[in-house]
């Protein structure tokens, strides 16, 4: 294994160069930290970046021929990557419990401690490669953490497994080159090509892993916001921008299909904040709210334009199915009402139609139609559906 080759960097000089990385990023997780303290994420990360790098600290002032002083530097090695393990639990919000963490990042700690204990009987090529095998598992548990998130795909999940993966080559690797039958490997960190390597894979692994860990929370906070700035804070539902959105990419997502919108207004809505206060109107809109989303489908886009307007968009569904839904969202309303100390104060809504197949006439038209209906729809009286197709 051993070729007598090396590129003739000195691992000292290496294990200071990384140590030095990991308190870089530990500043920059200190002041995410900061500003977000409820978040233990930047926490985990910062005590896994002070592990590793006390660990690199201690390997580069060692004495390389004495196996006892690589026991502390070892199990901080398994500690940090422990935290790491956690980080990412919490981030995704998964098991955090003590017998889970026990597994992953305390029992590591102890089997190294362990192993060291073996290295009179086993020879040190078999403690080093079993340290190996354990750092190898806790990466292996770290890279499933990042592959089974299914929820949410933030672009910087996969750095990270790229970062945790070639430093897992790495380690495998180095488990071989203990175990290598017959390679006689007398020091703990033989110095040859593989370990200046395996240190050289370390240093962009810690910087690849701790931009990641930065990108990955700030795309999460970036894709929070966006959700926020599409969703009415009141009702919960889709705003007036989410709505523009969707019917931007409707007509080509729906060529050729049925398609109906219905477009609602509260009856009298003025004369219920009038008499009841506008924390009743808020109450009442929620629970307009509450209604159509129990009656219309998945299929459907629900949207609050403002005030007590509400436009809905029923993607291939055929004008005699969208009257009918909407007529039973105006018998809901009807018999529904909200709370107000003893009594229950009734309202009802009005609503427009209009179907069309899509690609035949602009989306706009079709919701100006509709509003053009509901509008019929108060003139005509109020607690009404009024429709037409095209
Ligand atoms: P019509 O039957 O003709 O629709 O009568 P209306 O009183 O409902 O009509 P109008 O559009 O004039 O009144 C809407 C009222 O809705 C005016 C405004 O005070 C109220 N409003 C708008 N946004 C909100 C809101 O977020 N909360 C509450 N409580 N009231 C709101
Ligand atoms: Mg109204
Ligand atoms: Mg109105």
């Amino acid at each position: 294994m051993d070729s007598g080759f090396t590129l003739g960097l000195d691992p000292r000089a290496m294990f200071l160069v990384n140590a030095i990385s990991l308190i870089v990023f530990s500043g920059a997780f200190f002041s995410a930290w900061i500003k977000e303290k409820k978040n233990t994420y930047w926490l985990y990360w910062i005590a896994a970046n002070m592990a590793f790098g006390l660990s690199f600290v201690l390997f580069a002032v060692i004495d390389l021929n004495s196996v006892r002083q690589f026991v502390v530097p070892n199990c901080l090695l398994v500690l940090g990557l422990g935290f790491r393990w956690q980080a990412l639990q919490v981030f995704y919000g998964r098991d955090m419990s003590f017998r889970a963490s026990f597994k992953v990042s305390y029992f590591p700690v102890l089997l190294v401690a362990v192993l060291f204990l073996f290295k009179n009987s086993a020879g040190t090529g078999v403690v080093y490669g079993g340290v190996n095998v354990v750092i190898a598992v806790q990466l292996m548990l770290i890279i499933h953490v990042l592959l089974t998130e299914k929820r949410e795909d933030l672009p910087s999940r996969w750095g990270l497994v790229v970062a945790y993966a070639l430093i897992w080559g790495s380690t495998v690797a180095r488990v071989i080159q203990g175990w290598w039958p017959g390679d006689d490997v007398t020091s703990l960190l033989p110095r040859d090509l593989l370990l200046e390597i395996h240190l050289l894979l370390a240093t962009v692994h810690i910087i690849a892993s701790g931009a990641f860990a930065l990108s990955l929370a700030y795309e999460r906070g970036a894709s929070d916001l966006r959700q926020l700035a599409l969703r009415d804070p009141l009702t919960g539902l889709h705003n007036r921008r989410a709505f523009e959105e969707f019917i931007a990419r409707a007509t080509p997502l729906y060529l050729g299909e049925r398609f109906a919108v219905a477009t609602f207004d509260i009856d009298h809505f003025k004369r219920i904040n009038d008499q009841f206060g506008h924390a009743l109107g808020d109450a009442a809109l929620q629970r307009f709210a509450l209604v159509l989303l129990k009656i219309l489908r998945q299929t459907d886009f629900v949207s609050r334009m403002g005030g007590e307007e509400f436009v809905v968009v029923l993607p291939k569904t055929s004008l005699a199915e969208a009257h009918m839904i909407v007529e039973r969202v105006r018998s809901a309303v009807e018999k529904d009402g909200v709370r107000h100390r003893e009594a229950i104060v009734r309202f009802t809504v009005s609503a427009g139609v209009h179907g069309a197949r899509t690609g035949t006439m602009e989306m706009s038209e079709i919701v100006k139609r509709a509003d053009a209906n509901l509008y019929a729809a108060k003139i005509g009286g109020r607690n009404r559906v009024e429709v037409s197709s095209s």
